[in-house]
């Protein structure tokens, strides 16, 4: 019982509001102290533990959040899907079940992958994603610029949303090849009819010239750090993003 869920709330970037949060999983060791999931997911990817993980970061969430959809319809919740669990053959139906034992709408949830995961095995994930999307979920392309996904492929997969890596948004006010690549995945976003979600936003500069660019949902430290649900409900009481 060490794995702790923490939320890092998202918010609309024309609006200003908190409308979701993504749920990001941190193991509370008794000795070592707070461990990233950075370090113990593909640990737990390699010693066929990931589904178990998986199942109980999402069921953890969706229990955490039962209250938020009840307060408010459109409220949505992102889950990280790691690669392995992507290929996992009884992954839809876990999620369904979930979904199910928790009383929750599919729109309520958006499942992450990454766009390196899609690309590991392009036509296998193509297939899981296509019966994820039949679910009725949402669907986002996590670390997007990062996985070398060709356009012809990225027009075929069922998603929703991608989000823009970190590494291109923390630094995109001082780096004018970052602030390109930002601006030009945001319009490629639009173009594909998606919503587009920047993270890694370090400062008010940089929030600023998302929203000049148009993106739509904005993730980072300036907004917020991840915070354990009873932070976060005080955050969200006391913010004045809404
Ligand atoms: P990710 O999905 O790209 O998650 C975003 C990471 O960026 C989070 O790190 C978050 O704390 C961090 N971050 C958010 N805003 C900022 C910012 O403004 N500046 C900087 N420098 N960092 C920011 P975290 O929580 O350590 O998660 C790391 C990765 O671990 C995640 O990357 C995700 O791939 C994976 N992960 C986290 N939770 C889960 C989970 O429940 N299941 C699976 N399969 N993977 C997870
Ligand atoms: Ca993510
Ligand atoms: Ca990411």
């Amino acid at each position: 019982d060490e794995l702790k869920m923490h939320y890092q709330p998202q918010i609309s970037i024309h609006q200003q509001f908190v409308n979701s949060v993504e749920a990001l999983v941190r193991w509370q060791h008794p000795e070592v102290g707070l461990i990233s999931p950075d370090r113990f997911i593909s640990l737990a990817e390699n010693c066929n533990l990931i589904v178990p993980l998986t199942l109980w970061t999402l069921n953890t969430t969706l229990r955490h959040c039962k209250p938020f959809f009840d307060r408010s319809q459109d409220f949505c919740v992102s889950v990280n899907l790691s690669a392995v669990a992507l290929h996992e053959s009884d992954l839809v139906e876990m999620i369904r079940q979930s979904m199910q034992i928790w009383g929750i709408s599919p729109n309520n949830l958006t499942l992450e992958v990454t766009e390196s995961a899609m690309m590991t095995d392009p036509e296998s994930s193509m297939q899981r994603l296509h019966r994820l999307n039949d679910l009725g979920v949402n669907i986002s392309i996590d670390d997007f610029g990062t996985g070398h996904s060709s356009l012809a492929y990225l027009k075929q997969l069922p998603v929703n949303e991608i989000k823009i890596d970190k590494s291109f948004v923390m630094n995109m006010s001082e780096n004018n090849e970052d602030r390109k690549i930002v601006r030009s995945v945001i319009d490629l976003g639009h173009n594909f009819g998606l919503q587009v979600v920047a993270e890694g936003i370090e400062s008010e500069q940089t929030l600023s010239e998302l929203r000049g660019m148009g993106c739509d949902i904005g993730q980072g430290y300036y907004i917020s750090r991840p915070l354990p649900m009873n932070e976060l409900l005080n955050w969200i009481n006391t913010t004045t993003w809404n």
